[in-house]
């Protein structure tokens, strides 16, 4: 791994201004290359106090708390139309820094801003309520921001998990501190440099970068922050959840998934196939919703393994920016180290690679974080790798009988994030849907995805919902107001 010398960190957003300064840092890695994108700092608790303060302080702001919808809303917009403006420099500053290829960042950064647009035209329509009445009294149900919340984020996809968080608790009329991953700071401070371009009142978008353990850890502790909105590991998630049940404040956890993908045997294989390898390996299968486990009904499973095989084998894998790419590098060096060590635990557990399983040859790979894609097996459904989310291009096929046996080992995942269904049954297909313990449910399809629609898990997989109306009113609480007449 070749690194560049240091830089001075960028600087962090409080308060509308640029601050520079911590007592520690820590260096934005390219996983393409090994070299050092950008220095950033661990914003300090000092730093987060400050944060706290101005986020507080510009919540309370009458011009905030009471700005008309459609105010709120065209603030949104303006910042959908700066994100546009900024496409390439948010995909550019996302590929560095974790490798995805290029057209997906694109990709990314436009549905950040229809997320924006979204969310303005949610926050123009959504009102107040008044209940049937029930005596001489008028009752209303009106709903008001908690005040400050604090929004932290993984590498994976960060600035759509970025935009699916600041678009909705502005809307709500709240101020945010954005908390984003150590592995992919980058795009949260651009997106804090449009905030504040796009006319946000200084203190109602605050970008503070560092380590989870340091300024993730203070954030939530903060008793100035009213609410936590995390996506990211459950183990992290749990942890966070726990604070918050001591202070007593609300939160929504999106967290882990090990998600079956599910063919029977009259299913239409060759679109069963092409949607199995975008649902593992689109991003190096770093996603939470990766179809990592597939369950194949027995009599197809030989015929559609060898599909598969087929097909996978022809990812190109390469530089993220490399015309044709489809597969870029693992997000960091140290992910890398981890999905290696989840293969060569299956092997032990009995697992036969039917491709892949090891870093790729080649000069242009020789600095990178790669791994090829990797399908996995003789395992079953008890063994690490099927159990426990390997968050990369690793999957595991599985054998199954009929339809009792399919939603008992389906089913048998302490994760409930998302699975997909193949089958020309439609009768089938309902009643596995509902039998199926997960989020989200995919017939024919899969990681279809519309911001409209709810998101998020059963089980260990997360607490709340983001997206769609509720996901604006994930960041209120409710105010009953009794009126007498
Ligand atoms: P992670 O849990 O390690 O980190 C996520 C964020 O939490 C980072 O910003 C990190 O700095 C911060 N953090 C870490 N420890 C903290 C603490 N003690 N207090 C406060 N903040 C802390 O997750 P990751 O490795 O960045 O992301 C991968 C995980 O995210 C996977 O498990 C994936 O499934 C999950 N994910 C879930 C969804 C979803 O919508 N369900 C979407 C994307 C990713």
């Amino acid at each position: 791994m070749s690194q560049q010398p240091n830089q001075d960190p960028k600087p962090i957003l409080i308060n509308g201004e640029w601050v520079s300064g911590a007592a520690e840092s820590f260096d934005s890695i390219n996983p393409a290359n090994g070299k050092v994108n950008y220095r950033l700092p661990i914003a300090t608790q000092a730093q987060v106090d400050a944060a706290a303060a101005a986020a507080k302080a510009a919540a309370a702001q009458p011009a905030w708390r009471n700005m008309l919808p459609h105010a709120r809303a065209q603030l949104l917009m303006r910042m959908a139309d700066l994100i546009v403006e900024h496409g390439d420099e948010f995909a550019r500053l996302q590929m560095q820094e974790n490798g995805k290829v290029w057209a997906e960042c694109k990709a990314q950064a436009a549905s950040a801003a229809s997320t924006f647009r979204y969310y303005a035209a949610v926050c123009e329509t959504l009102g107040s309520e008044v209940t049937p009445s029930r005596g001489n009294y008028l009752s209303m149900t009106a709903y008001e921001p908690y005040g400050v919340v604090a929004a932290i984020t993984p590498w994976n996809s960060p600035l759509t998990m970025e935009a699916q968080k600041v678009a909705p608790a502005l809307a709500a009329g709240n101020a945010v501190i954005l908390k984003p991953s150590e592995v992919t700071p980058s795009p949260a401070l651009l997106l804090g440099k449009i905030g504040l371009e796009a006319g946000l009142p200084p203190g109602i978008l605050n970008v503070l970068t560092g380590d989870g353990a340091v300024t993730g850890k203070a954030l939530v502790q903060h008793r100035d922050v009213r609410m936590v909105s995390f996506t990211g590991g459950t183990a992290t998630g749990r942890s966070i959840g726990m604070i918050a049940a001591e202070r007593l404040i609300p939160v929504a956890l999106e967290l882990g998934g090990k998600s079956p993908h599910i063919v029977f045997e009259d299913a239409n294989l060759e679109a069963a196939v092409e949607n199995i390898m975008g649902g593992i390996f689109e991003g190096s299968g770093q996603s939470c919703v990766a179809g990592s486990r597939l369950f194949v009904q027995r009599s197809v499973h030989d015929k559609l393994l060898d599909l598969l095989v087929k097909r996978a084998s022809a990812i190109k894998v390469d530089q993220p920016e490399a015309a044709g790419a489809q597969m870029g590098p693992i997000a960091s060096f140290m992910h890398r180290d981890r999905i290696e060590q989840f293969v060569a635990t299956a092997k032990a557990e009995g697992g036969q690679i039917a491709l892949g399983g090891k870093r790729p040859d080649g000069a242009q790979y020789e600095n990178g974080a790669y791994f090829l894609p990797t399908i996995i097996t003789g395992l079953n459904n008890q063994a690490t790798a099927v159990r426990e989310e390997i968050f990369g291009p690793v999957l595991c096929v599985l054998p199954f009988d009929d339809e009792a046996d399919l939603i008992a080992q389906a089913n048998d995942s302490v994760y409930g994030l998302a699975s997909g269904i193949w089958t020309a049954n439609y009768q089938r297909a309902w009643r596995v849907a509902r039998a199926l313990e997960t989020g989200l449910v995919w017939i024919n399809t899969y990681k279809q995805l519309s911001i409209s629609t709810p998101f998020g898990g059963f089980k260990d997989s997360g607490l709340g919902r983001e997206k769609g109306i509720g996901g604006l009113r994930l960041y209120q609480q409710s105010k009953g107001i009794y009126w007498s007449m």
